[in-house]
């Protein structure tokens, strides 16, 4: 029996703003979209946490025993610098800035996404397919929403018609806003605009001469719209309909929004059972901002070359400091947070390594079948991954507690405490423990310097000041210099 039929799931969709338990539309299956990157610059901090609650998100469904398809596309054509269907293409002025081929900075951006994804243990979603490489389901969805009466054609471009949409369906349902306030909130189109409406959107874009992205269609050269690609995506790999469609909170509105009118208007469904949404990332308690300086790239975390910290960290130090915020809160980064982190995770390692050599006993004094359990519940709550570490945490509390002899485990019960602590720490929550290795070399340098501290003070004691100059000078010569000091000695690692 899969896991998933004895541990119930729910979900938190932010279509209905309610936690629901999780039924996949297909027994054993389950097909999750999620909006990946715009391929121009440099990888956000932000996005890399929308992605690893996805990554998560992934993990655990597998752990339950679901097949997952994991779609995460990549966004190489059509997201211009204005979501008001204005401005250029986002790649296109890029290229044009660097003197580059489009294509050269989605593959440059692309190789970066990837090489950060990695550093953090994400696993790769089983298909990440590409706006360009989906031109002609796109052509052929706006052709299915014109016929359907839901777009018009002006000069070459094509516009959704979203209050003739509005009709018959409900446009803003998914950020809960109403056409009708929206219509009252924005300025009239200007004389230049070829939009019927201000809240219409561009399926496709006519390519002016200049525009160096561009594919024929039965309307001319052009480029599609950005909202169009996903909803081209989504449905020709997980179908009409599927189970969860997820990205950043800041997605909901218009790109969401407008996905689902999409479906409704080419396919007449709704195509998502579950919609989730991955809340901000701020930086010392203020939104990122590379304009301000208050921002940090994911690299500098591993090499500590930022002005906000201190210190690099091992990339599941950072994976699991993120991790201890749930992906519907807003997560808040800063160095003394992050050094916090640290500890706990090395202690989380630690114990993962004591709980191998532990005695065992013919009773148990703890309940691991109530502590497990007790595991599951926390992520079956919305994936809500602080909990489950607080658990862990419980579970490194008892391993101390049975090496000091205040706690029995039965071979059994210990063997399904460790089972348990693997499973979440490390297919769940996708640390890897190569840091704690890194770690435990720093230990065990400090242990053998002790070790030699002591034999240069006996040696002293017995007054060989040969061997006690010698193992000094040598430390030194290997960059360990020695402090004697009224507390006894210290030592400094160069
Ligand atoms: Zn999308």
């Amino acid at each position: 029996m899969p896991l998933y039929t004895e541990q119930q799931l729910t979900i938190y969709n932010s279509i209905t703003g309610k936690k629901e338990p999780f039924e996949s539309l297909l027994e054993g299956y389950v097909g999750m979209y999620v909006c990946g990157p715009t391929v121009y610059s440099n990888v956000h901090l932000g996005n890399v946490r929308t992605f690893m609650s996805f990554d998560m998100i992934f993990r655990y469904l597998k752990h339950l025993g679901y097949k997952v398809r994991y779609v995460r596309n990549i966004t190489d054509a059509g997201h211009l610098t204005d979501d008001a269907d204005e401005g250029e293409d986002k790649i296109a002025k890029k290229a044009r800035l660097e003197k580059i081929e489009p294509m050269e900075v989605v593959q440059q951006y692309t190789v970066d996404f990837h090489n950060i994804l990695n550093k953090f243990n994400f696993l790769p979603p089983s298909i990440e397919p590409t706006a360009t490489g989906h031109i002609i389901e796109q052509i052929e969805l706006i052709k299915k929403i014109i016929v359907n009466g839901y777009a018009y054609e002006k000069n070459g471009s094509v516009y959704f018609d979203v209050v003739k949409f509005n009709k018959d369906h409900e446009y803003g349902k998914l950020s809960g806003r109403k056409l009708e306030d929206m219509i009252a909130n924005t300025r009239a189109l200007t004389s230049q605009s070829e939009k019927e409406n201000p809240q219409d959107f561009a399926l496709w874009k006519k390519a002016e001469p200049q525009h160096i992205m561009r594919w024929p269609s039965p309307w001319g050269d052009g480029f599609p719209g950005w909202h169009l690609e996903c909803t081209a995506m989504s449905t020709k790999y997980l179908g009409e309909q599927f189970d969860i469609h997820g990205g950043g909170m800041d997605l909901k509105f218009p790109h969401h929004e407008c996905e689902i009118a999409q479906n409704e208007a080419a396919l007449g469904k709704e195509p998502v059972k579950y919609w989730m949404h991955a809340n901000m990332l701020t930086l010392n308690g203020q939104k990122m901002a590379k304009s301000t300086g208050n921002s940090i790239n994911p690299g500098e975390i591993f090499t500590g070359e930022s002005k906000h910290l201190t210190k690099g960290f091992a990339p599941s130090v950072a994976r699991f400091f993120i991790l201890q915020t749930s992906y519907r809160s807003i997560m808040d980064f800063s160095n003394d947070a992050l050094l916090a982190s640290e500890k706990g995770f090395n202690r989380l390692m630690e114990a993962l390594k004591i709980a191998k050599s532990l005695q065992t006993s013919n009773k148990s004094t703890f309940d691991v079948a109530a502590w497990k359990q007790s595991c599951y519940n926390a992520m079956n709550d919305d994936f809500n991954t602080p909990i489950l570490i607080a658990h862990l945490f419980d579970g490194v509390k008892q391993i101390h507690l049975v090496k000091d002899g205040k706690v029995e485990l039965t071979e059994n019960d210990l063997k399904l405490l460790i089972n348990t602590m693997n499973a979440f720490v490390f297919d769940v929550l996708g640390l890897e423990n190569g840091d704690a290795f890194a770690k435990a070399d720093d230990s065990k340098l400090n242990g053998t310097v002790e070790l030699l501290i002591k034999l240069r003070k006996e040696a002293r004691e017995n007054k060989d000041f040969a061997l006690s100059d010698k193992i000094r000078d040598e430390l030194i010569e290997l960059g360990i210099q020695l402090k004697d000091g009224r507390e006894g000695t210290t030592f400094t690692v160069n």
